[in-house]
């Protein structure tokens, strides 16, 4: 059975936006970044935002109370019905038993999980050296994936692009503890239901998002 609504697991840097994208394209699903949503609600200034600024700041997770809410409203969105990826959430196992309550509740089923794989070393190099589109948000890096001089997809690239401040050099090592930490004990949390597949994510984009599409059917 084809996997439409599923979680990419994997530390930060591991390639879990950009490969969400592709599969949003793909599959026409929604990528779900708890990440996005945050950084959109600080930029707006919202409550949320407002609150969840220091965490972000310092590399720390935010509350899982603020998370679930938000996942709990866009879960509930018409563009999920046909499916959803979740990138960056859950992250905690919190989260993960919130997850399994809201689904049972809107009748729906978590039909597997990806584990996107990359050794510790390689994470750093990537994040501190990961670009955003301003406009789009299309992910790219400075040595791996630069951005095209011509700009991203859209006829009004401003050709801007921007570094995250929590991909800074200084902030990189407590985001990726709070993975090991609080994260990286989902892989277990799934792996009893038998959902977890795992991935090489150490490999060009196109070659993960080759294996991905092989896992999702
Ligand atoms: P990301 O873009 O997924 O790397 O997330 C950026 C930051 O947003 C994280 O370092 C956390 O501060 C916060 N964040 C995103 N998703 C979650 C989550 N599921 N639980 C707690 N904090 C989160």
């Amino acid at each position: 059975m084809a996997i439409r609504r599923l979680i990419l697991l994997g530390a930060p840097g591991a390639g879990k936006g950009t490969q969400a994208q592709a599969l949003e394209e793909l599959f026409h699903i929604p990528q779900i970044s708890t990440g996005d949503i945050l950084r959109a609600a600080v930029k707006a200034g919202t409550p949320l935002g407002v609150e969840a600024k220091a965490y972000m700041d310092a590399g720390k997770l935010v509350p899982d109370e603020l998370i679930v809410g938000l996942i709990r409203e866009r879960l509930q969105e018409p563009d999920t019905q046909s499916g959803w990826i979740l990138d960056g959430f859950p992250r905690t196992t919190v989260q993960a038993e919130a997850l399994d309550a809201l689904l049972l509740e809107l009748h729906q089923e978590l039909e597997g999980v990806v584990l996107v794989d990359v050794p510790e070393d390689v994470l750093m190099e990537r994040l501190v050296g990961r670009r955003t589109c301003l406009v789009c948000k299309k992910v790219f890096h400075v040595k791996f994936n630069p951005p095209p001089e011509e700009g991203c997809s859209r006829e009004d690239c401003p050709k801007t692009w921007v570094q995250r401040s929590d991909d800074k050099e200084d902030v990189v090592p407590t985001r990726l503890a709070a993975y090991r930490a609080q994260t990286e004990p989902l892989t277990d949390y799934y792996s009893s239901a038998g959902k977890v597949h795992t991935v090489d994510g150490n490999r060009p984009p196109l070659a993960v998002l080759s294996s991905l599409k092989e896992v999702l059917g």
